[in-house]
């Protein structure tokens, strides 16, 4: 007699799946839908212009303004970023995919329907892959459909009104829905992050948070490890990763707390408040049923060749990813290094050239990620507006390499790189004096003082007490005025004391 199983369609998802961190026992589970806005100069389905920051209304034609009879008209360019897109994450490109109408009412949104992607998206599948403490970790995509933004509206508090702006309305985005893969907070920004970098890398949406080019909602549930699914709350818009790690661990000891006082969660669309630091119901959610989805009659199936596909393939540039492993094949770098050094094409191509000048990529891995992060983060600059170029850097890393100057007073030459006080990194070292000592006959003097005048510490080394050693190194050093090399002067006092 055979038994029949309940089917799980979440079975699959949860088998390969680590457990994360559990949080007072419950195990976090998250799925992102994150809204690119796509960099097309025009809008999705009429010519108006995209650019931010317009007057309110200037930049909406009958199509967005949704004038009895203005018909939509499909953007190539948007339909190439979703190709691109769907290539960079190893996705399904379907042949043909269909614009749905989703139906609701609001101010902001003149015809009453949103033009989406329902039941048949462009990009199907594929997954994003990152780290996650030094662990690889792979999220994997359910789907990217391309839609229509709707407009904003203007809430004038000092008069009391409301103003609707359209300039919005038909701006083209490409939605993006993960599989409930993540398990927590760190684990989401993480991914979020990945997303970000792979979006702007290729090009296709310019990341700007603030401005709303990049926007993500995380679903969010809790469950005990091995029950099902738990109900999921949705914090829409957020705009920054910090509110982004912030909103959900608010929602996570929210949703625990309410379990835990005998509550159920109710699906729902819930608010992040930056100013509280909690999250707040904003509506309850609507289902796929109550958008009553249809295909868009004044829109014919999108068609895509494989030769449109095949084509955008061999013309996009090398992705993140595949660069990173190129850096730990060709440059020995571990893959920590690789991921850092790919966070953009500004970052990568700067550290290839300070590599090609200098022949020493672990330092020039590590002076990127290091002093010149450390600066560009300080001043809040983009690697493209360093003061020091990569060839100054390669400069300054042969010295290093080459026994001149020690990393302490490599340091020094930076900074005044940095600050503009010199553009050639001999002339700094000349003029400060930073050169190290490399004549051994005159090292050895100072050593023979040194080991004169501390005569109980040498009984001591002599004794077998490393601390006393270190001792002589320091007073060595000292001696020298910080220009000896550790490394030698360390190797002669062992020579000296036998
Ligand atoms: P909708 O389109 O109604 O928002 P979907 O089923 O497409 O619903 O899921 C939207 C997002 O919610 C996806 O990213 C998915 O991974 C995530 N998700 C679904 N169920 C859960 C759950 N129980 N907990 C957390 N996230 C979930
Ligand atoms: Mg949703």
């Amino acid at each position: 007699m055979s038994q029949t199983q309940p089917i799980n369609p979440f079975a699959e998802m949860q088998a390969g799946r680590p457990t994360g961190p559990l949080v007072q026992g419950y195990e976090v589970i998250i799925g992102f839908e994150t809204h690119t806005q796509l960099t097309t100069q025009s809008k999705i389905f009429s010519r108006a212009s995209t650019a931010f920051g317009a007057e309110p209304n200037t930049q909406a034609s009958a199509v967005d303004f949704a004038l009895p009879g203005a018909l939509p008209v499909m953007n190539k360019g948007a339909v190439q970023r979703a190709i691109e897109f769907g290539l960079a994450v190893n996705a399904h490109i379907a042949e043909h995919s269909v614009f749905a109408r989703k139906n609701y009412f609001y101010p902001d949104l003149p015809k009453g329907y949103q033009i989406s992607q329902f039941e048949i998206p462009v990009v199907q599948g594929g997954s994003v892959e990152f780290f996650l403490d030094g662990e690889k970790r792979a999220v994997r995509l359910v789907r990217a459909h391309l839609e229509e933004d709707a407009g904003k509206s203007l809430h004038e508090d000092f008069i009391g009104m409301s103003g609707i702006d359209l300039n919005r309305a038909g701006t083209p985005l490409l939605e993006i829905v993960t599989e409930p893969d993540m398990r927590s907070s760190a684990e989401a920004v993480a991914y979020a992050k990945e997303l970000h970098k792979i979006v702007t890398w290729i090009g296709i949406c310019d990341g700007n948070m603030q401005e709303g080019s990049f926007r993500c909602d995380a679903n969010v549930s809790v469950r005990k490890p091995g029950e099902p699914l738990g109900t999921r709350r949705e914090i829409k818009n957020l705009n920054s990763f910090k509110f982004m790690q912030q909103a959900i661990d608010f929602e996570v000891r929210w949703q625990i707390e309410q379990i835990e006082d005998g509550h159920t969660i109710q699906q729902a669309t819930v608010l992040f408040d930056p100013d509280t630091g909690e999250t707040r119901s904003m509506r309850t959610k609507e289902d796929a049923a109550d958008y009553r989805y249809f295909p868009d009659p004044d829109l014919p199936p999108l068609v895509i060749g494989r030769d449109w596909v095949e084509k955008t393939r061999a013309e996009m540039s090398e992705l993140p990813r595949v660069m990173a492993a190129r850096f730990v094949a060709d440059y020995g770098l571990p893959e920590y290094d690789a991921g850092q050094l790919t966070q953009s094409k500004a970052t990568a191509a700067y550290f290839e050239a300070v590599a090609a000048a200098s022949k020493q990529a672990k330092l020039a891995s590590n002076w990127v990620m290091g002093e010149l992060s450390r600066r560009l983060n300080s001043e809040e600059k983009p690697i493209e507006a360093s003061t020091v170029s990569a060839i100054q850097l390669a400069a300054l890393i042969g010295r290093i390499s080459d026994g001149t100057i020690s990393n302490n007073a490599a340091r020094q030459v930076f900074d005044a790189l940095w600050t503009g006080e010199s553009q050639d990194v001999d002339a700094i070292i000349e003029a400060k004096g930073l050169k190290q000592m490399s004549d051994t006959g005159e090292l050895e003097k100072i050593i023979d003082d040194v080991l004169a005048a501390n005569a109980k510490n040498v009984e001591e080394v002599r004794a077998g007490n490393a601390k006393a050693m270190n001792a002589l190194v320091g007073q060595a050093m000292k001696a020298t005025k910080g220009k000896a090399n550790p490394a030698q002067v360390n190797e002669l006092l062992k020579k000296k004391l036998g």
